[in-house]
Order: structure tokens, then sequence, then C-alpha cells
């Protein structure tokens, strides 16, 4: 008897998973994304990590993939190839990071690499316009990593993955944008305040496929994550989260890595930023009660709550809206 295709495929596409790591860095592939909300929500843990289907997967592993493509097109044609796609020059610069796809001379002048796969749909978008404004997070990440692996320029390389056609575009550095994109990192990185929203209401188009969606428009609770902790602190030198409750200590060398946060993700004395459930839940801080790390507020029916450990206030896990 044959195997049956069917129960194949279904077993290859539910098969456990390593577990995905979380990024605890604003990633230069992110920067140039429109909504700074998206952004500061994501890097401060207000959302589950967005879930993946196994088709999305592979299609994200043909990506890498190809790069080998590309680099082996470039070699064969006698370009000095500096660093790979495999070794994946990157950079940091405190919670902002990026790896580029290649680094090479060309005619004399260092060239950073930028590869990427298309459906048909988005290379003809990519054939007719400029790139900032048909792709502006592929064009962002051109501009940074030329800044960040002092290049002259970017060369972007692109494949329809229907029809396996190339294109290939220069993109010349820009110090303005540059400087303006490591402005975004920091202010995304560092502020307290969510930045607004991009929309007045949450059936805009361009909240549509917004994976942070219900957290930024108030219909879900946040998750619980140090990050958005009262007591959380951030060492952007060390590109760290610390703890001002659990840790008291301030021996930041012991902070340099993220085991400084709780295990879980949180603890039993988390509570929200409360500028955050002020935009997100629309609750009004009325008072801090330093000796909990506690927030008290009111609610929008009218009901005063106090966010902290219990039994001093309602831990941040059985909070409801
Ligand atoms: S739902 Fe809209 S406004 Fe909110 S984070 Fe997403 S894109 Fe931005
Ligand atoms: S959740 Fe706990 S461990 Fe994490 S920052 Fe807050 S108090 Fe510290």
């Amino acid at each position: 008897m044959m195997i049956n295709p069917d129960d194949l495929l279904f077993r290859i596409e539910t098969r456990p998973r390593a577990q995905e790591y979380e990024r605890r860095y604003l990633g230069a592939s992110e920067i140039g994304e429109e909504c700074n909300r998206k952004l500061w929500l994501k890097f401060h843990g207000y959302a589950q990590p967005e879930q993946f289907s196994d088709r999305m997967l592979r299609l994200f592993k043909r990506g890498i993939d190809e790069e080998l493509r590309f680099e082996s097109y470039l070699d064969s044609i006698g370009i000095e190839i500096v660093d790979t796609c495999r070794s994946q020059a990157g950079f940091k610069d405190g919670f902002f990071a990026g790896h580029g796809d290649g680094v090479y001379l060309i005619d004399g002048d260092r060239v950073c690499g930028e590869m990427k796969t298309h459906s048909v749909k988005s290379f003809a978008t990519l054939k007719r316009g400029e790139l900032k404004f048909s792709h502006p997070k592929h064009y962002a990440q051109c501009i940074v990593y030329t800044g960040k692996f002092n290049c002259k320029y970017a060369l972007y390389m692109a494949v329809c993955k229907d029809t396996d056609e190339l294109f290939f575009d220069c993109i010349p550095f820009n110090q303005e944008e540059f400087d303006a994109y490591l402005a975004k990192a920091e202010y995304i990185t560092m502020a307290d305040k969510p930045p607004e929203r991009i929309a007045t209401k949450p059936t805009a188009f361009a909240c549509k496929f917004c994976h942070v969606k219900d957290i930024c428009w108030g219909f879900e609770m946040p998750r619980v994550d140090c990050r958005n902790c009262t007591s959380a602190t951030k060492h952007q030198e060390f590109a760290s989260f610390g703890c001002d409750k659990i840790q008291k200590s301030n021996d930041l060398v012991k902070r340099s890595s993220n085991n400084q946060l709780d295990e879980r993700g949180y603890c039993e004395s988390h509570s929200f930023n409360p500028y955050a459930m002020h935009e997100l839940q629309g609750w009004e801080p009325l008072e801090f009660h330093p000796q909990h790390r506690a927030v008290e507020y009111k609610k929008p029916d009218g009901e005063t709550i106090i966010n902290g450990e219990a039994p001093f206030g309602v831990p941040s896990k059985d909070l409801r809206a």
C-alpha cells in the first residue's frame, strides 16, 4: 500500500520545530517600517512574536538559499568578495543591529550587497519604480549597511521566484537618510512612551496585516514581559535590559546579558509601564507606589485598580481590560 501523500505533507508541516529565538534588538531589516508604534511595541515585548506557518518559513529559507546563487554569479565574473553572505558582516549599535548579505570590491570601490527574492507582482513594482518607494524597508537596509560597512554604495540584487529573472540596482549612499535611520532607531529603542498610530481607525488598510493590531488598539491586554515593566532599565551600551527591583546591584558588567531578565520573561512583581497602559488601554495613572513598584489607575469605566505584586495589587498576568 502506498503512503497517503496528504498525510505525509501534514506530518511535515506540523512537525515540531526548534523554538525561534526572539530578537532583543531592533533589526536593520525593520528600520524602514512605516509605523514607529509597531516597532516600539515589538521591541518592548508588548506582543507575542509573530508566528509563521511552515510554508512561510520555507519561503524565508528560500531567500537565504538564493544568496549563495547571487554570490556565485558575482564570483563567476571576477568580483572580489570581501565578506561572503555566510560570514554575515554585521554591526551592533546599542540596541540597533543588523547583518548584511556581503561586501565586495567593485572597480576599486567597497560595495555592500543586499539580496532579495520577489513574487511576480513585487518584482514588477521593483522594475517599475525606485526602490525607495517600491520597497522602503529594503531601501533602508541598503542605506544603513552602506554607512555601517563604510561602503560607497549598495548593490541590490533581486530574483523573481516564478521566472528566475534577475534585477540588479545600485543604491547610492545618502548621509542625511542614514542619520535619520539611526535617530529613528535611538527613538524606538529608548522612548518610554508609545509613538502615535499611523491610522485613525483599526480598520484602516495600513493596519490590516499588522500582527500587533489588537494590542495597539486596546482590544487585548499587552503581553507581560520584563521589557515593559516599570522596574526595567535599559543599558544601551551593552544592548541589555536590567531590573531595578530584583537586581539592585549597579554592576553593569553583569548586566551585559539578557540573563538579567527573569527567565520566564517576567516575575510576579511585574507592573506595566503606565505610559503604555494609558495609551493602549485608556487607563489613567493616578499614583505610583514606589515601595511595591505598583501603579494605581482609573479605568475608563471609573473603576480604580492597583497593578503590581499581590496582595498589594493585581499581578499583570491577571489584569483584564
Ligand atoms: S495597528 Fe496600525 S497603528 Fe497600530 S502598530 Fe499596527 S500599523 Fe501601527
Ligand atoms: S518583571 Fe520582575 S524581573 Fe522583570 S523587570 Fe519587572 S520586576 Fe524585574
